[in-house]
């Protein structure tokens, strides 16, 4: 294993397009380390919520960034952020923070202070032996890992994302996070030139997976 080269995986889209579903199974089947930076956003948005900190105060946003230490847990193949030591619970997935987090998260600081972050999610995955990294989010492919070996951007329509929302019986607004996601001036949501598209609606997970996993191991086939 340690021979074999080390491979990138950017896989980005809208709320529930399927991103974290094909991460987890193509970590499993490629030995790769999985990073779900939507959950860093979450953990960061629920620390500045836990410190009162409204997203309009920049002065305070940036005062809390300076004094947060961010460290990773790997659990099984997936890396958890630890803030303080402490890697944040389901509190990441509440109402609240679904409401908040795409508001955060379009503040230029805040996204540069996870920037050097999720890049050295790499080196995390070397040191434990992975054969590479799978990372989601928003803007894998075209600001954090430009050069990944595999971009990929996961379409669906948005009453289909909203109905396995309702599924997973979660209350999220993922029309809206995905307006401000899309619209935001730094690293908006959108689909960079050169990634391979995918949409989702018509597909279940082991259709978008097989597209995925053929492409892989084309490349990884000596
Ligand atoms: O992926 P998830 O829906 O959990 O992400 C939560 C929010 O975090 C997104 O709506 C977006 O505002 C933000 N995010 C981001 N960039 C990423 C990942 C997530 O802005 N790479």
């Amino acid at each position: 294993m340690a021979s074999s080269p080390f491979i990138i995986v950017a896989i980005d889209g809208g709320a529930a397009s399927g991103k974290s579903s094909s991460s987890r199974t193509l970590s499993e089947r490629f030995h790769l380390l999985h990073v779900d930076t939507g959950s860093f956003y979450r953990a960061v948005t629920a620390e500045l919520l836990r410190r009162a900190i409204p997203a309009g105060d920049l002065e305070a946003v940036r005062r809390a960034l300076a004094e947060i230490t961010f460290g990773t847990r790997v659990q099984g193949r997936s890396a958890q952020m630890e803030i303080g030591g402490r890697v944040a619970g389901e509190e990441i997935r509440s109402r609240e923070v679904n409401g908040h987090v795409s508001h955060f998260a379009a503040i230029p600081e805040v996204r540069t202070a996870l920037l050097a972050y999720q890049r050295g999610q790499a080196d995390v995955a070397r040191a434990q032996q992975f054969r590479g990294l799978v990372m989601e989010g928003r803007d894998i492919g075209s600001v954090i890992f430009p050069d990944a070996d595999f971009r990929f951007f996961l379409h669906a329509d948005p009453e289909e994302r909203a109905r396995r929302r309702a599924n997973e019986g979660q209350q999220d607004s993922i029309a809206e996070r995905d307006r401000l996601d899309s619209s935001r001036k730094t690293a908006p949501l959108a689909c960079p030139a050169g990634a391979v598209s995918i949409d989702s609606t018509h597909l279940d997970l082991p259709a978008v997976v097989d597209v995925m996993g053929k492409l892989i191991a084309a490349k990884l086939a000596p």
